[in-house]
């Protein structure tokens, strides 16, 4: 499915119209939420290597800086939209409010294919992209992060233009930096390890020993490698992993019923988490069709790839052994087939909960950067794993408290700290 094949700010919206109708809000406040506060929209004309000039086109969308700067990742992606960009600094508005960061939501895109572009070409767009922003973002204004075909390389290369620009060492800038140039251990692991804490507590919640389930995934990028190892640590067997296929530009499943070998998979993996057909085929892995991952026989599913991947086409489809879906992806469920999901038994663990791990961890990264003292890696992990486990008892005391479902319950707690923190301010 195509990135912009729908509107996922109309989602995103709606599920805000729920969480408003729920908490009563004024028509200011609401009309103030349901849209970003600052938008740009922008081009970054580069040099190619072939001699000729490409204009990119680009979106830096700050959603809401009421409860601290805006934070969020910067994407590269053929098929990205405004819209897309306007959900997701949406969702990190109220994905940094859940989990109590001080931060505020942002997103940004770049709509190019970094499958056809040299290093040298992207580091141009990095540096395009901070020379047409730099009077707007900043550590105390807009935080950028790594996210989709974006990483640590491009943080540091967007970094270096706008610390040349402005004469000075402004590290909290950019989060999810290389770790020998300001990065924080564990930021990497954070989004994927997030996930699973998330899972590990919903498993308890449902008596259920994580020790031999099994779980399907959608994606092998940075988020799911982690997710995975993290699961695998603990007991659990993944059988099945679907990537998009660059060169047949459609998606396949990969599985092995007796459980996926994470470093096998990694080494025939390219760098934009795309796992190579033929060579999965020699290896001993099953190549399904992009959607199987969906079908499979497990406990837990695992969406993190992109938007609007289960949807009211599909959920027929979903296994009936399937107990949890754990939102890697943000936006992964279309609002119909939430809606069928809700009347199901399945445990949703709702996008801006489950992968909050890596806004956590950019958080705690620009608090290293403040103070120049750099954390261990078994420190920001633990630490990591007390705000997420926290974040996750907060939703979930609250869902059975007021018989409401997971997201929106999470959408409560979330909406309801970034409006109290516009009202405080006397903004609406
Ligand atoms: P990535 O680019 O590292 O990996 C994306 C993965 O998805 C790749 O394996 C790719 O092959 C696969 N994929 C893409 N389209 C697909 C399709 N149609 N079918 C099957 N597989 C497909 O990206 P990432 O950083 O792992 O992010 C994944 C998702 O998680 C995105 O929705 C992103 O916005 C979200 N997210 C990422 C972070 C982060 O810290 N990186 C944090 C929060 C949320």
């Amino acid at each position: 499915m195509s990135v912009n094949s729908y509107n996922l700010f109309q989602t995103a919206q709606s599920q805000f119209d729920k969480a408003a109708d729920l908490l009563e809000l004024n028509s200011a406040t609401r009309e103030f939420l349901r849209n970003p506060m600052r938008e740009f929209h922008f081009t970054i004309p580069i040099h190619m290597d072939n001699g000729e000039m490409k204009v990119f086109r680009a979106f830096r969308i700050q959603h809401n800086d009421a409860r601290g700067p805006v934070e969020g990742g910067v994407r590269f992606h053929p098929m990205e939209t405004v819209d897309t960009v306007r959900a997701s600094a949406m969702w990190m508005t109220w994905k940094t409010a859940v989990v109590g960061v001080p931060l505020g939501g942002g997103n940004g895109g770049v709509i190019c294919d970094p499958h056809n572009l040299s290093d040298f070409e992207q580091e141009q767009i990095c540096r395009g992209w901070v020379r047409q922003l730099v009077k707007n973002i900043g550590p105390n204004s807009d935080i950028s992060a790594p996210d989709i075909m974006t990483n640590s390389q491009h943080m540091l290369w967007m970094l270096d233009e706008y610390e040349t620009i402005l004469g000075a060492r402004y590290p909290g800038a950019f989060t999810g930096k290389p770790i020998e140039m300001g990065g924080s251990q564990g930021r990497i692991q954070a989004t994927g390890y997030g996930i699973m804490i998330a899972v590990r507590e919903a498993l308890k919640e449902l008596n259920i020993k994580i020790n031999g389930t099994t779980a399907s995934f959608q994606g092998f990028g940075k988020v799911s490698y982690y997710a995975i190892e993290l699961y695998q640590k603990m007991g659990g067997k993944v059988i099945c992993v679907s990537t998009w296929d660059n060169n047949e530009n459609r998606s396949f499943s990969f599985r092995k019923k007796d459980g996926i070998n994470l470093e096998d998979l990694r080494e025939i993996t390219n760098i934009y988490g795309g796992i190579n057909k033929d060579k999965a085929e020699d290896i001993g892995y099953e190549v399904l069709s992009g959607d199987a991952w969906l079908e499979q026989e497990v406990d837990i599913l695992v969406p993190a790839a992109i938007e609007n991947q289960i949807t009211d086409n599909n959920t027929d489809k979903i296994n009936k052994c399937v107990k949890i879906i754990a939102e890697g992806a943000n936006g992964p469920t279309s609002s119909k087939a939430d809606a069928i999901l809700n009347k199901s038994s399945i445990f949703i663990i709702p996008d801006f909960l489950a992968n909050a791990g890596g806004v956590i961890c950019s958080y705690f990264e620009q608090v290293q950067n403040n103070m120049n003292y750099y954390w261990d890696k078994d420190e920001v992990l633990a630490k990591l794993d007390v705000k997420m486990a926290t974040a996750y008892a907060d939703v979930s005391d609250f869902s059975r408290e007021n018989k409401l479902g997971m997201r929106d319950s999470a959408y409560v707690i979330a909406v309801d700290k970034v409006a109290q923190a516009c009202h405080s301010r006397g903004w609406v």
